[in-house]
């Protein structure tokens, strides 16, 4: 499969071929083949502008090849690549967390909006590569951020990024939800858990991704369903919780939210008009 890349030559028909090849699989096929060929050359993607003539050494088409059929069987891009950009961080990432969406931003953006700088404690539940946790404290250094995950292998890669972004500060716990959380203490608390149906046809798309991120039993509101339950606990009162979700589960999240004793429900759309932010505060004085 990766023989056409090879006998093109030159960088700029290796980028032709791969983008045709990547068709199919990527809504944004030539990005992916000039962010493929940058890592396979270790030089700027401007170079392959600059010198689209240069030869291609058979070596370095052979690697690009065996990279652009594991991007053509769907692997995401930022596993090939072994980082993302998200906010305005750069984030490791392996197949043992989900790979940080732009939609996520929608939840950043309605923490920062809560919440001034100054003191507070916000968690991170299920926190995967620490993309959420490490954004909100990118942007509020005075915040006590904590973020969680059942699997060590992500506890690990968010304990990685942090290092790696200088945000050593953020704290990281293994737990379920809110199980190891102590009662009362946070003034926010964040998620972006599972929420998938298990026969969701979307997830054969998602197949390189940890199951364990993504799908949710009770058609995908299992684990909203407990953190709704879980975090009024943990929060003081006038504290609030966001939660990511897919786009048709906001009223049920909604009813869910108001059943646990929630109040000032609200609903928050992305880009595409599309509800995917709930937020809700625990009753109670506020401080
Ligand atoms: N936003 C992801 C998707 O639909 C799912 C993330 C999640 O389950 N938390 O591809």
């Amino acid at each position: 499969m990766s023989v056409p890349v090879a006998a093109t030559g030159t960088v700029g028909g290796a980028l032709r071929i791969a983008t045709a090849r990547l068709a199919a699989c990527s809504d944004s096929p030539r990005l992916d083949a000039e962010l493929l060929l940058e890592a396979v050359l270790e030089r700027p993607r401007s170079a392959l502008y600059a010198h689209p003539e240069a030869i291609l050494a058979p070596a370095l088409a052979a690697r690009f090849g065996a990279l652009l059929t594991r991007r053509a069987a769907g692997e995401p891009i930022a596993y090939l690549l072994g980082r993302i950009g998200f906010w305005t961080l750069t984030l490791t990432v392996t197949p043992a967390v989900l790979v940080p969406r732009p939609e996520t931003e929608l939840l950043i953006e309605q923490a920062l909006a809560r919440l001034p700088d100054g003191r507070a404690r916000v968690a991170d539940l299920g926190t995967g590569s620490g993309a959420i946790a490490l954004a909100l404290a990118s942007e509020r250094p005075g915040w006590q951020i904590l973020g969680t995950d059942l699997s060590a292998a992500a506890l690990a890669l968010a304990r990685h990024n942090a290092d790696a972004l200088e945000l050593g500060r953020v704290a990281w716990l293994r737990t379920r939800w809110c199980a190891g959380l102590a009662s009362d203490g946070f003034d926010l608390i964040v998620s972006n858990p599972p929420y998938i149906a298990a026969d969701d046809p979307h997830l054969a798309a998602l197949t390189h991704e940890p199951a364990t991120a993504l799908v949710a039993g009770a058609g995908g509101l299992a684990d909203l369903a407990a953190i709704a339950q879980q975090a009024g606990r943990c929060l003081r009162p006038g504290g609030w919780l966001l939660l990511e979700h897919g786009h048709t589960q906001g009223a049920a999240l909604a009813r869910l939210l108001r059943d646990a004793g929630w109040c000032e429900i609200s609903l928050h759309r992305d880009l595409g008009d599309r509800g995917r932010v709930s937020a809700a505060r625990r009753p109670g004085t506020t401080t």
